[in-house]
């Protein structure tokens, strides 16, 4: 059994309902799904009651922080009481996207650490061309834990967070050509992982390009279970196991 840990569902180009029935049809038993534009944050329960199978985290993604409105920070905080709502996420700063708004981003992410905190939620990190500032403020709340989600970073940076508590969402980046991963994860154990596709966009090899479902968690677990010279089975196990603790899911193994 695997576990999508990091999907989005675009439902003008695919029904919630095809999405888990193919995912389950590959062994992927459990979509965790992120909500984090402020603007759909209301559609997070229609998504859950249709399959036990799919959980979400929400939050506020940094390329929103410009436009943020004090009324979003309210409704984020009502979903967290949500059930199935297992994380808070995805957050953290994007200089690729927005150079000139850092310390915006910054606010709304330290404002969403402090929600992580009061509600004891793992955190879902993006961040991009901001690696150094991303593991400042994590340290700011050492009570915080979380997942480093499509987590592409040096070996160095990798120990960082895993020092942290974080663990390191794997995804298809791992199974591209010219991918410097591979060489990252060898030096690591098992269980600083989980699995994440990144649906829709990161589809990996030999489906690159084509529009990305959580089917294709196999992929890249037969990828990181080369890189360790271990089973894909094993991969399996100990990635799920990763992630049912991280996001206290119910699910046995
Ligand atoms: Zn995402």
């Amino acid at each position: 059994m695997f576990i999508d840990t990091h999907c989005h569902v675009e439902e003008d180009k695919i029904s919630k309902e095809e999405y888990i029935r193919h995912a389950q049809e590959a062994g992927v038993s459990c979509c965790v799904v992120s909500f984090c534009d402020p603007k759909e944050l209301s559609k997070v329960e229609e998504l859950v009651s249709v399959s036990d199978s799919y959980y979400v985290t929400v939050g506020i993604h940094p390329e929103y922080a410009m436009d943020v409105q004090e009324s979003d920070f309210s409704l984020l905080e009502k979903m967290l009481e949500k059930k199935k709502v297992v994380a808070i996420g995805e957050i953290g700063l994007d200089y690729y996207w927005d150079k000139n708004h850092k310390e915006e981003q910054k606010d709304v992410f330290r404002r969403q650490m402090v929600l992580a905190e009061k509600w004891k939620l793992p955190v879902v990190i993006h961040t991009r061309e901001a690696m150094n500032d991303t593991y400042e403020i994590l340290k700011e709340f050492p009570q915080v834990h979380g997942i480093m989600h499509c987590f592409s970073g040096s070996y160095e940076m990798a120990c960082h967070f895993l020092s942290l508590g974080y663990l390191l969402g794997i995804g298809g980046v791992l199974t591209f050509k010219n991918s410097k991963l591979g060489e990252v994860v060898q030096q690591l154990p098992l269980s600083s992982f989980v699995l994440e596709t990144d649906s829709p966009y990161l589809a990996p090899e030999p489906v690159r390009g084509t529009m990305n479902e959580s089917k294709n968690i196999p992929y890249i677990a037969e990828k990181l279970a080369n890189w360790k010279g271990v089973s894909i089975e094993e991969v399996a196990k100990v990635t799920s196991k990763n992630a049912i603790e991280m996001f206290d899911l119910p699910i046995d193994l």
